[in-house]
């Protein structure tokens, strides 16, 4: 298939890519380069250009006939959502807006997106599956809610087929040390914890030991990026063997806290850093975990690389090399 992947040189778009250019598919990726890396970028051709810039996007779809757009350009930290939603409404919602148009336009049959866990705000139960109610407490999760409907309704109105991911917490980079993450002041744990390592960082804080956890932390379902990259493969095939639009969890269906992961990151490296324990975090759930029998059951899914020590020491191993590729 020829394949247009939006974000496809930020962390989760390029291991993507890479995947898609192994299984023989045809890559053209759009990326604004605001947090991703020309070099991210393994296989196919890179268009610079914006979401917002929709004569941009109708050039690109005028010179090249897509089967499948795969769309991962967003903007994904939570507070900074908080602090300037509009942001968030803009770079998301009708970025996402704008790309349905051209999508609608050029009836490009298959569409794959990148949603969050973060669209069902804090639901009571710890488990998730697909059919609970959406109700998202920041803008982030908001505006992945709004692209999402927009999908659907488009769908419904036309002949786009659709399958809409919702990923957990995404960690880890490609085993052989070809691609990981490399997003500036990056905010999520594995990433901050591996910066501790590398010296980036002084130290970190975990936010929050009073939840009604095991220790105390919160507890989220930590994806290995090659696991999750490699459900937006089979979700491509899956379209194109017929197979109609559907809304999948990705995850593995277990958790960890936070301070196991700490623990296991400072294991991998056999190096203690400073930690701090602070007040929680606004809109920290206790715990998060995915059902995940939809998508092991539709896309027949089956992850590679459901276990934290792999996660953390292929993090690790990847922020020794950023450190040093940033030093050349
Ligand atoms: N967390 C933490 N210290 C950090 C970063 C994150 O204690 O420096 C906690 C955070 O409060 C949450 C968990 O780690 O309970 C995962 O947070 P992250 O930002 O990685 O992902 P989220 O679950 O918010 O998408």
């Amino acid at each position: 298939m020829k394949v247009l992947v939006t974000g496809g040189a930020g962390y989760i778009g390029s291991h993507v890519v890479r995947q898609l250019g192994e299984a023989g598919h045809e890559v053209v990726v759009f990326d604004n380069l605001s947090t991703g890396y020309r070099w991210a970028v393994s296989c196919g051709e890179l268009i610079v250009g914006d979401l917002a810039d929709e004569a941009a996007i109708t050039e690109v779809f005028n010179s090249h006939r897509f089967d499948a757009v795969l769309h991962f350009a967003a903007n994904i930290v939570v507070p900074e959502s908080v602090e300037n939603p509009l942001k968030y409404y803009s770079n998301n919602t009708r970025n996402t807006l704008n790309l349905l148009k051209a999508v609608e336009k050029h009836a490009v049959p298959y569409m794959v997106f990148s949603s969050t866990a973060a669209v069902y705000g804090m639901p009571e139960q710890t488990v998730l599956t697909e059919d609970l109610p959406l109700a998202p407490i920041n803008p982030y999760g908001a505006s992945k809610m709004m692209s999402e409907r927009m999908i659907m309704d488009l769908a419904a109105a036309s002949s786009l087929h659709y399958v809409i991911l919702r990923y957990f917490n995404v960690a880890g980079a490609n085993p052989d040390g070809l691609l990981g993450q490399a997003t500036p002041e990056a905010t999520h744990l594995i990433k901050v914890a591996c910066e501790c390592v590398t010296g980036k960082r002084d130290g970190m804080k975990v936010f929050g030991t009073d939840y009604d956890t095991r220790d105390g932390t919160c507890i989220r379902d930590y994806i290995h990026v090659e696991d999750l990259a490699k459900a937006h493969v089979m979700a491509l095939d899956y379209m194109a063997g017929g197979g109609e639009s559907r809304v999948l969890n990705c995850g593995y269906g277990r958790g960890f806290t936070v301070r196991e992961v700490i623990d296991m990151v400072k294991q991998q490296a056999g190096k203690d850093f400073p930690v701090s324990e602070t007040g929680r975090r606004a809109g920290d759930p206790a715990a998060l975990m995915a059902d995940n029998t939809l998508i092991k059951d539709v896309l027949g899914w089956e992850p590679s690389f459901d276990d934290l020590k792999t996660i953390v020491s292929t993090a690790l191993a990847w922020e020794k090399i950023w450190m040093e590729k940033q030093a050349q």
